[in-house]
């Protein structure tokens, strides 16, 4: 599919949404005749295809299964399942089937102006969080960057838009890897891998793979987590750019082409003149905000990318220090009657949860919501030793209950047996009465949150109002 010219070219746009809905109005604007489908009929939905339609752009709703006659190319939105028989037609067809990555990735550079590089990360945790620390360094080097994809700027505006790039920091998940066959990064980096969306994808070895994607065609590196020997391994599967290099990072002294810790520093074993004895001081571990080993990973595989850019040790200290965690992930709430309150809503899978458990010591756990098929066994035997006590919120907590009985039957569980959104409060209260002074009480659900409320948002609020509300009542 030539990118050059799209006057007449019939392309069918995969989902109203808010990758299809921009996607449909730049195709349209560059001279293709566009259809949207949609599976989904609602009001919503009509309001938004009348708005389409006003345009000029064609919508077809409650019939996302067909191919329209004559597509020659499908824009698909990122969490369309691959199984979909609208993607069985397109195959039959001979029909390319583009993602949104793929589809800013063709348009980049399209108005002459040279294109911006990409960094990319993804990962089963942490890449939001990497994003914004990486694009913070690159900005402390004076370049113009954003942080891109799943989050802030929409990838679309970044590659089309009047603001001039440098290079720009980008998220992708599985799905959107997934649909993006021509993506080349400059440098990407895959955090760790856990299983997630295993109904998407089909087996951790189909997920493991889209998300090996990242590395595919990378320049100049490919950085991995040593402590998680399955992302070195996509390193080692992925066929890459002449001289482009593996780079690991770790917690613990890195070895030649690492980075890593060493006496309370981040040190960078790689981007140096010589990596057999020299290491470059980046930052101090204080330097990352919150410094729980998780996040120092974090900010050790953004520092790769940034020393992969050709950034100097100076940004990377002075990026690090200016980046400010997004609300609900590890977020320090209050201090109460010598209680640390933890917001890490944003845990909503076991992985994240058993990082964020191993960063405090000891703790009053606030667990529960929906499970989404996870086992809590694994997650419950780490982190056993740390729990001074549990309190069980959500539709899923008795599996978590089960798994506590099995694991840690020593320690107290309060299971509050509610699922509506007012349970919060009971859960903080419960878990106030639990901890003594020193602990940390911290939620950290390892389950998503829709059972009780309408997002990870939203529970996070819930939690540190009802902290706040502690907070004035014992003040
Ligand atoms: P993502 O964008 O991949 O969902 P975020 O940066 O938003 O990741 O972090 C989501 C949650 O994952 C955090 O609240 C934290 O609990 C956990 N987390 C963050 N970084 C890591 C990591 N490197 N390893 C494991 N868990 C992590």
């Amino acid at each position: 599919m030539s990118t050059r010219n799209w006057q007449g070219k019939h392309i069918t746009v995969a989902g109203l949404g808010v990758s299809g809905i921009p996607a449909a109005r730049v195709l349209h604007g560059l001279g293709a005749v566009v259809t949207v489908v949609n599976d989904g009929d609602d009001e919503r939905a009509r309001a938004q295809a009348a708005e389409l339609e006003a345009e000029g752009i064609a919508v077809r709703l409650g019939d996302g299964a067909t191919l329209p006659e004559g597509t020659e190319l499908v824009v698909t939105a990122p969490g369309w399942k691959p199984d979909k028989p609208l993607f069985a037609a397109a195959a039959e067809a001979g029909v390319e089937v583009w993602g949104d990555v793929e589809l800013a990735w063709r348009l980049r550079g399209r108005d002459g102006r040279e294109a911006a590089p990409w960094l990319a990360v993804t990962g089963t945790n942490g890449k939001t969080t990497t994003v914004r620390m990486l694009a913070s360094i690159l900005q402390a080097a004076g370049l113009k960057t954003a942080a891109v994809g799943n989050i802030g700027v929409s990838l679309l505006d970044a590659v089309l838009g009047d603001e001039k790039y440098d290079v720009l920091a980008v998220e992708l998940s599985s799905y959107q890897l997934h649909w993006a066959p021509s993506l080349r990064a400059h440098s990407a980096a895959v955090l760790n891998l856990a299983p997630d969306h295993l109904d998407w994808h089909g087996s951790m070895e189909a997920y493991a793979a889209d998300k090996g994607r990242v590395y595919e065609g990378n320049t100049v590196a490919c950085v991995y987590n040593a402590a998680d020997p399955a992302t070195e391994d996509l390193v080692r599967a992925a066929d890459v750019e002449e001289g482009c290099r593996a780079i690991g990072f770790t917690l613990g002294t890195p070895g030649p082409s690492q980075l890593g810790v060493v006496e309370g520093l981040l040190v960078d074993r790689a981007f140096v003149p010589d990596r057999q004895r020299q290491a470059q001081e980046l930052a101090e571990v204080a330097d990352v905000q919150p410094s729980a080993p998780h996040n120092i990973a974090n900010a050790l595989a953004a520092a790769a990318l940034a020393r992969a850019f050709g950034v100097e040790p100076s940004a990377v200290r002075d990026g690090l220090r200016a980046f400010r965690p997004d609300a609900h992930r590890i977020e320090h709430v209050a201090e109460v009657d010598g209680v640390a309150y933890v917001d890490d809503s944003k845990a909503t899978n076991t992985h994240a949860a058993e990082a964020s458990l191993a960063a405090y010591e000891p703790i009053v756990w606030i667990a529960g919501g929906l499970a989404k098929g996870a086992t809590f066994d694994e997650l419950v035997r780490k982190s056993a030793k740390r729990l001074r006590g549990v309190v069980l919120i959500g539709a899923d907590r008795e599996l978590i209950r089960d798994a506590l009985a099995r694991h840690a039957p020593e320690v107290p569980v309060v299971d509050l047996d509610r699922t509506d959104t007012g349970a919060m409060p009971a859960a903080v209260r419960e878990a106030a009465g639990l901890a003594r002074p020193g602990d940390t009480v911290l939620l950290a659900p390892a389950c998503a949150s829709m059972d009780m409320f309408v997002n990870y948002n939203k529970r996070g609020e819930a939690f540190a109002d009802a902290v706040r509300e502690l907070a004035a009542e014992r003040a």
